[in-house]
């Protein structure tokens, strides 16, 4: 396998990193995770776009420009044969002293991977998934903004485990207030009376590529959609839930907290979301 490191592709053996590195040291980084269809990467832009915005958010200086960027995720799938798969792109903040500060660290590590992808089962899709909510709360956004997709996963960690400790493959995360932020590693969405509900990147959700293009989907089937805070109770009561993510796609959800949502099978308005994405991922994409 051939990794983008710092400019260069080179054997998987020879990208590494120094223990000094702050990404390592302090989870002091960035990045994405991004799909590739058929030759095609899907919202590139849109992904590199985010890449950028969370770099200035933390302070860290894009190594290379955007169109770099693209050509180098790009030359990664090219240089691994690879038509279908994930890429992940990193940037650290790179080698520095073991002080917190960001100044002794003079150069940003950049990293591509492109490897397959382990999909969920397809009986996630054909059945749906069941969640639950767990304690562990997301971050404040006034403390780390979930806009800023960081190297700092801890807390999604957490409450993953959590999730999976009582048998649960996602987890509802609420936030410091009681309302619902995201899953684990998911964006969440109900649908009540022919609404699309989904909380706001304020109520501490980021701002997922996947959770645009649903509402995107949204204004292509004409659901109204509405971004606000959500309660347990939204989700319990509502006739369909499904995830979103760059990973899981949608995934219909069939129970939450021990609630079965609708008739206890996957929604139909969610099969055609999933249905128009998986239409759209074929048609959009940047070209390897
Ligand atoms: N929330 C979190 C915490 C995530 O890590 C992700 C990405 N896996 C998402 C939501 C979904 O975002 P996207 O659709 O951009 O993958």
């Amino acid at each position: 396998m051939k990794i983008f490191f710092n400019g260069s592709l080179v054997d998987r053996a020879d990208a590494k990193v120094s223990v000094f590195d702050h990404g390592l040291l302090y989870g002091d980084g960035v990045f994405e995770g991004i799909r590739l269809y058929d030759g095609c990467v899907f919202k590139l832009e849109e992904h590199l776009e985010r890449l950028e915005y969370s770099a200035k958010a933390i302070m860290l200086k894009m190594p290379i420009s955007r169109k770099e960027l693209a050509e180098a995720v790009c030359a990664t799938c090219r240089a691994n044969n690879l038509k279908n798969g994930y890429i992940r792109l990193v940037i650290t903040r790179g080698e520095g002293s073991l002080g917190l500060s960001i100044h002794s660290c003079k150069q940003p590590n950049l990293i591509i991977i492109a490897d397959t992808i382990q999909l969920y089962p397809a009986e996630f899709y054909e059945q749906g998934l069941k969640i639950i909510t767990v304690p562990t709360r997301r971050i404040n956004p006034a403390a780390l903004p979930p806009t800023v997709k960081s190297l700092n996963y801890l807390n999604n960690i957490l409450a993953k485990t959590e999730a999976q400790h009582l048998g649960y493959h996602e987890a509802i995360m609420l936030n410091d207030q009681g309302y619902i932020a995201e899953c684990t590693g998911d964006n969440i969405f109900a649908l009540h009376k022919g609404v699309l509900l989904t909380p706001p990147s304020s109520a501490g959700a980021l701002k997922g590529i996947t959770r645009d293009a649903v509402l995107e989907i949204a204004a292509e089937l004409k659901v109204p959609v509405r971004e606000v805070n959500m309660t347990r109770y939204d989700t319990w009561i509502c006739d369909e839930l499904f995830l979103t993510g760059t990973a899981a796609e949608v995934v219909p959800i069939v129970e939450v907290d021990a609630r079965p949502i609708g008739n206890g099978k996957p929604g139909e308005l969610t099969l055609r979301f999933l249905e128009v994405f998986k239409r759209i991922v074929r048609e959009q994409g940047t070209m390897l």
